[in-house]
């Protein structure tokens, strides 16, 4: 989805925040369900078209769906191409932290930024110093990934300049928050020896803060958020919410087609900022039942609480990252001393090494994550099917729409799926809403 939050260039750099910002917006009825790389890519940045789009893209609908030959390769094309960047994109972010550890960036910004008597300004710079540098050296990577591509594929007409200013957005809002996490961390690390168990203990208020208010103060930075300006659509759909026990004014439209022609919808917030979010894209192309059922499993994952265990689950994952990276990264940085030019974790010139330590952990072990998100995205399948009664092959044309439209493969090899997916693949959704049977039918 759309996370701007942080661009994709220093995605892998973040983790320590994304982590946080990534469950501002985790879950949407991603119909990509494999455009999520776990904690990094949660946030990967934001594609994005001209306004003027809208009129065209109707003009498109007919040939866009149902799915065509050309249309059926240019599916498998940007499946295949997203299934390798996975793994390229992975490695570029750890190459690029990389290249800051070895040719001793790292260690050459931070004396810069000692300079300054204030630790926590001192902190702020060497960290301003390390994402720019980042996000420089990521730069190409990420223009051709989310611009270039997006164009190839035809889901974005954002000029150069607009998708730019959207990515420096992205960039500005890490390098203000982003201290945060790592000024904390480099003042628990050099007081303590378990580092990693404070640091997640004080992770969890500064998580919630940002779920909070990203969907007030952070998104409205990129689109706009408006009640659902279609009246016959917002009655059908108020009924259902009053029916799952939602406030109606918890959902709004957002003009998503400014960036990209994907269609999504996503569950946000906590506490009075908690919102069912649909896309604008949505409601141009699909029929007022398709949409009953993507909201009947929004709100599934409304009413059960999907965003706190999902930020529970990332509590115990950050738990367990840390600990191991505490348990690795020490002979690593004697190893490598005289290269890095810092001898302990507690120098701030570390960073990298720890963002990459995260990195590879998350990587490796993100099956995990998104095991338990694709139990949830079934049980919001299970929740949409019951209070919406639609039937399984308006159900099933649902999830057909959003693989056509996003080329996103409805069969994805396993384990792809197992690795990388934080929704069961579509063809599995659609197979079960065809054979489910809804309570009291
Ligand atoms: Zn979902």
């Amino acid at each position: 989805m759309k996370n701007l939050i942080i661009g994709s260039g220093l995605a892998v750099g973040l983790i320590l925040l994304c982590c946080a910002i990534g469950f501002a917006q985790t879950d949407n009825t991603q119909p990509i369900a494999g455009d999520t790389m776990g904690a990094v890519s949660t946030a990967e940045s934001t594609p994005a078209v001209e306004t003027a789009a809208g009129t065209e893209s109707s003009q498109e609908n007919e040939s866009v769906y149902p799915l065509s030959p050309e249309r059926k390769d240019l599916l498998i094309a940007y499946s295949q191409f997203n299934n390798l960047w996975r793994f390229v994109s992975f490695g570029i972010g750890i190459a690029t932290l990389a290249i800051l550890l070895f040719t001793g960036l790292s260690a050459r910004f931070r004396t810069l930024a000692q300079k300054i008597p204030k630790r926590f300004f001192a902190i702020w710079v060497f960290f301003i110093l390390i994402m720019l540098a980042d996000y420089l050296l990521n730069f190409p990577a990420s223009y051709y990934r989310n611009f270039v591509v997006e164009h190839d594929f035809g889901f974005s007409n954002q000029t150069l300049q607009e998708w730019l200013i959207d990515d420096l957005k992205g960039l500005g809002i890490t390098l203000v928050i982003g201290v945060l996490p790592v000024w904390f961390f480099y003042k628990l690390v050099g007081y303590m020896k378990r580092w990693w168990l404070a640091f997640t203990l004080g992770a969890i208020p500064f998580a919630i803060l940002i779920i909070v208010v990203a969907p007030v103060l952070i998104s409205p930075l990129f689109n706009d958020f408006t009640p659902l300006e279609d009246k016959h659509l917002e009655s059908e759909i108020l009924t259902l919410a009053d029916k799952a026990g939602i406030h109606g004014s918890d959902v709004f439209q957002v003009d998503a087609s400014k960036q990209s022609t994907k269609i999504n919808a996503y569950v946000t917030g906590l506490f009075n900022t908690k919102r069912i979010v649909l896309y604008d894209t949505m409601i141009e192309n699909f029929s007022l039942n398709e949409i009953r059922f993507v909201m009947g499993h929004e709100m599934g994952h409304y009413v059960m609480n999907h965003i706190w265990w999902g930020l529970g689950l990332f509590v115990l994952f950050m738990l367990f990252a840390l600990w191991l990276t505490d348990l690795i990264i020490h002979p690593v940085i004697r190893m490598f001393s005289g290269v890095f030019k810092f001898d302990k974790l507690e120098d701030i010139a570390s960073l990298p090494l720890v963002l990459i330590a995260v990195s590879v952990i998350s990587f490796v072990f993100q099956p995990v994550d998104n095991y338990a998100s694709r139990y949830m995205e079934h049980q919001a399948d299970i929740y949409g099917m019951d209070i919406t009664g639609v039937s399984g092959d308006d159900a099933a044309i649902a999830f057909d729409k959003l693989s056509v439209y996003n080329l996103s493969d409805p069969n994805p090899p396993e384990i792809i799926e197992f690795w990388f997916y934080s929704h069961p693949a579509l063809s599995k959704r659609m197979a079960f809403v065809r054979s489910y049977h809804p309570e009291g039918s």
